[in-house]
């Protein structure tokens, strides 16, 4: 158990709602990040206090340097950040190819998934880092099967801005392992949640279940318990590492 916090972007829905839920759990105070959907966000927390747990809800669009700093002067004035899970992230309109995409739809891929993770890590790690008089904390990114795939004719722009991530897991990783900062990722295969239906195609994991090894779909739950693993100290000799969760896809 700890009573360090955790901030969760995107922790009103699928996911991160996991997340925050499983990290309550473990006694973290949580820091429920949400774009637009408050009673989501509200409902995580009241699920949250309700189990006797500390959360509260903090509007941030990671798109929004701004929002991303208020973000963080809430979380301080919770406790000690001992977590960061980069977890907000969108797709554009499935079945899209790049020569189809308009500038707009790739930048708005690009500044939620890539540069708000990166910005949210560069507020959590002038907070953590030893070098900065912290004391250190960890950091979960998380990316996608997408990555590795390529996502031809369904969102190339998304498992490009996952590459992204892939590359930035391993450098910050590097760059702060003796700091007292873990920064691992996880790269999610096909997870029942709503982001299928925000990219047009709310059946997508059902419909692909068959073409993954373990022939079914994953829950956010399997996701969730995965993060707070990463972020514990049982993963304590583990960074610049990107687990698959995934069933084998
Ligand atoms: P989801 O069900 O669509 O939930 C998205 C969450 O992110 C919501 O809490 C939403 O907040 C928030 N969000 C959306 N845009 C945001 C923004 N601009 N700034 C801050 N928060 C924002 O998504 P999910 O399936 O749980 O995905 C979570 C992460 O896992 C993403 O990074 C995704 O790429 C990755 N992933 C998912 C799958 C999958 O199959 N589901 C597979 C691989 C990777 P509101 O409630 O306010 O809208």
């Amino acid at each position: 158990m700890t009573d360090k916090v955790v901030v969760i972007t995107g922790g009103s829905r699928g996911i991160g709602r996991a997340a925050a839920l499983a990290a309550a759990a473990r006694g973290y105070r949580v820091v429920v990040g949400y774009a637009s959907n408050k009673a989501a966000a509200d409902e995580v927390v009241s699920a949250i206090q309700a189990k006797n747990g500390k959360a509260i809800a903090v509007k941030c669009d990671v798109a929004s340097e701004q929002d991303i700093l208020a973000l963080f002067e809430a979380a301080d004035g919770f406790g000690t950040l001992g977590a960061l899970v980069n977890n907000a992230g969108i797709v554009g309109k499935s079945g899209v190819r790049v020569d189809e995409m308009s500038a707009e739809r790739i930048q708005q891929v690009m500044a939620i998934n890539v540069t708000g993770s990166i910005l949210c890590a560069r507020e959590a790690v002038k907070r953590m880092s030893t070098r900065h008089g912290g004391k250190g904390g960890v950091i979960v990114n998380l990316s996608s099967v997408a990555a590795r795939l390529g996502a031809p004719n369904t969102y190339v722009d998304y498992a490009a801005s996952k590459g992204a991530i892939d590359s930035f897991t391993v450098g910050l990783g590097h760059e702060v392992a003796g700091e007292g900062i873990r920064v691992a990722g996880i790269r999610p295969g096909l997870i029942d949640t709503e982001i299928h239906a925000a990219g047009g195609e709310p059946d997508r994991a059902h419909r692909l279940a068959p073409m993954v090894p373990m022939q079914r779909v994953g829950t956010a739950d399997e996701i969730a318990n995965a993060i707070v693993w990463l972020i514990s100290d049982e993963a304590s000799y583990v960074t610049s590492a990107t687990l698959d969760v995934s069933g084998g896809r």
